[in-house]
């Protein structure tokens, strides 16, 4: 195996690589970039063309061109190997011995690829299911490039024919490709059904999604997916990723469909920067994949009430994680996949007429002429927690005023405002009891700002950087961290060089203002959130004790915190525009 690793790294240069996922810049021998792995408005992530590998001062992630990969894609080790092989046009020669021997998540995958390969096959052999996809529009390019095929209607044909190919039942049940009946006898999960094969970011086969597609069959639900099982964890799996990557990259946004039809239709009308959740929601593990290729996203769900619902949803878990969404207006037709069959043009005007998500849930309350008060309380139901989700203060104003908001609602805008902050308020309080691992990317390392603030006093006392005074930068520091000024001095005295030495390197001699206000702000929020954390943690004590004093004084000090916050986010996102 590691022939093949070095021969990949022998073919392929970092920079390139790398390139081909971020924006990277010169800087002296090496490459600069903000870092696709944290938030940050001034690089720190450098990738080093002679030591092949790459290293982000903010947050300590580092690696070489598989780690860059694997944690970019969200893959495994063999993910990255299989992506890259790829790329540098080298074959990768497994043991054919391996697969008896067999590490079992290799054999898993290669069991869900014969099961496509198998439906495939059946697909051939229906013309019936085929005329239904080229009905719906689907090409026959399109159905080949993504394997769709069909399972038929019988309840031991995946069963039997894995097992000749030598899978155990356990490993068909790890697949969720059969499953046990009450009476303990097992049957294939998929029958009667069009297979749409979901594919991880390296091109691998991990779950499916089954149609049916006869008229009499309407008491069955339309779509089955697979559970989730090793191979396939629902919440972090975009359907249509491993081709839409370089297209997201390319054109500099997503779209966002709900379903496979909208998703194939998407890319077969050239729209190949589309992505779909498949089977769930979508979540915050699936922004964060998306983040790292572009902040810009564009939504096409259902013109249906459930779509409306659904992307509701997802417009402000997208706005709070700071992308810049715009919605398409559907008006003819009921969702992307018919918009594009029937008129392509149609399709074509809509995504170029992409408009901001309130605007459109805004003008669509507007034109539904409601009575005044069911008008209000479906603003407030509806656009109030996306004006609350908005970047920032000014944009909240500048929405208000572009759409006469408060005359429409009758409510003065300094109230209207003011519901905005109860809202982000109490929804701010309420997240932070749920657990939060694992959601986004790596976490920042604690004290990181602090220690970044430090390495420039070090390098500013050796007068190394310029463009701040020694002193200013020392009050600053001890307003915002206090007493305890003096220990993170002695701290991060025993490895001053080093820090001067990384300070120089992302500084390169000259600061701006900008810079070390955005790493106070950076500061000021660690800080916060921990005090938050503790307040919090007391809160739950005395609402145990039904101490009622402690209790509201702490829901005072907690928002207050909360509040500051939010302020401080704005404030780093003022800059943010679509
Ligand atoms: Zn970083």
């Amino acid at each position: 195996m590691s022939s093949v690793i070095n021969e990949i790294k022998g073919k392929l240069d970092i920079v390139e690589v790398v390139g081909s996922y971020i924006k990277l810049e010169k800087a002296g021998q090496n490459y600069k970039a903000k870092c696709p792995f944290h938030n940050e408005k001034t690089p720190s992530f450098f990738v080093s063309p002679g030591r092949n590998s790459f290293y982000c001062f903010g947050c300590g992630v580092k690696g070489d061109i598989f780690s860059f990969v694997e944690q970019f894609e969200g893959l495994d080790f063999m993910g990255s190997l299989k992506v890259l092989a790829e790329r540098a046009g080298v074959k990768l020669r497994f043991d054919p011995k391996a697969k008896e021997k067999g590490d079992r998540t290799e054999r898993l995958f290669e069991l869900m690829d014969e099961s496509t390969s198998i439906f495939e096959e059946n697909l051939r052999e229906n013309s019936e299911a085929v005329a239904y996809l080229r009905k719906r529009g689907l090409s026959d390019e399109t159905i080949k490039e993504w394997r769709i095929g069909y399972a038929k209607d019988e309840w031991h044909d995946i069963e039997q024919k894995l097992k000749e190919r030598g899978y155990s039942e356990t490993e068909m049940l790890a697949c969720g490709m059969i499953k046990k009946g009450d009476s303990g006898k097992q049957y294939d999960v998929f029958r009667a059904r069009i297979m749409f094969p979901i594919f991880d970011g390296a091109k691998r086969v991990v779950a499916f999604s089954g149609r049916i597609f006869k008229q009499d069959e309407s008491d069955v639900a339309k779509y089955l997916n697979s559970g989730e099982t090793e191979l396939f964890k629902k919440s972090e799996i975009l359907y249509g990723f491993h081709r839409a990557k370089s297209g997201i990259r390319r054109l500099g946004f997503a779209i966002l469909v709900e379903g496979q039809m909208d998703l194939l239709m998407c890319h077969q009308a050239g729209y190949d920067n589309a992505v779909a959740t498949s089977g769930t929601a979508l979540t915050f593990p699936h922004l964060s994949i998306l983040k790292r290729l572009s902040s810009n996203l564009v939504l096409a769900y259902d013109n249906d009430s459930a779509g409306q619902r659904a992307s509701l949803k997802a417009f402000q878990m997208a706005l709070s994680s700071d992308f810049h969404v715009k919605a398409l207006k559907i008006t003819d037709g009921k969702d992307p996949a018919d918009l594009i069959l029937h008129d392509k043009d149609a399709w074509k005007k809509a995504v170029g007429n992409a408009k901001h998500i309130t605007t459109i849930v805004f003008e669509d309350l507007m034109e539904q002429n409601l009575p005044q008060e069911k008008f209000v309380s479906r603003f407030r139901e509806n656009v109030i927690p996306l004006l609350a989700s908005l970047p920032s203060e000014s944009e909240r104003a500048r929405f208000i005023s572009e759409h006469k908001m408060a005359v429409q609602t009758g409510i003065r805008e300094e109230y209207l405002m003011e519901e905005i902050h109860g809202w982000s308020e109490k929804n701010t309080l309420d997240s932070t009891s749920e657990p939060k691992e694992n959601l986004g990317p790596p976490k920042v390392l604690v004290g990181d700002p602090a220690r970044r603030l430090f390495a420039i006093l070090f390098a500013v006392e050796g007068s190394s950087i310029n463009g701040i005074s020694n002193e200013s930068l020392k009050k600053r520091l001890k307003e915002i961290v206090g007493e305890a000024f003096d220990n993170f001095y002695k701290q991060f005295n025993d490895e001053r060089s080093r820090l001067i030495f990384e300070a120089e390197n992302i500084y390169g001699g000259e600061l701006k203002e900008k810079e070390i206000d955005e790493l106070f702000l950076n500061l000021e929020e660690d800080i916060l959130r921990q005090e938050l954390e503790i307040k919090m943690k007391d809160l739950q004590k005395a609402e145990i004790e039904k101490n009622d004093d402690l209790v509201i004084k702490l829901l005072a000090l907690c928002q207050k915190v909360t509040k500051r916050l939010s302020e401080i986010k704005n404030k780093i996102n003022e800059e943010a525009k679509f």
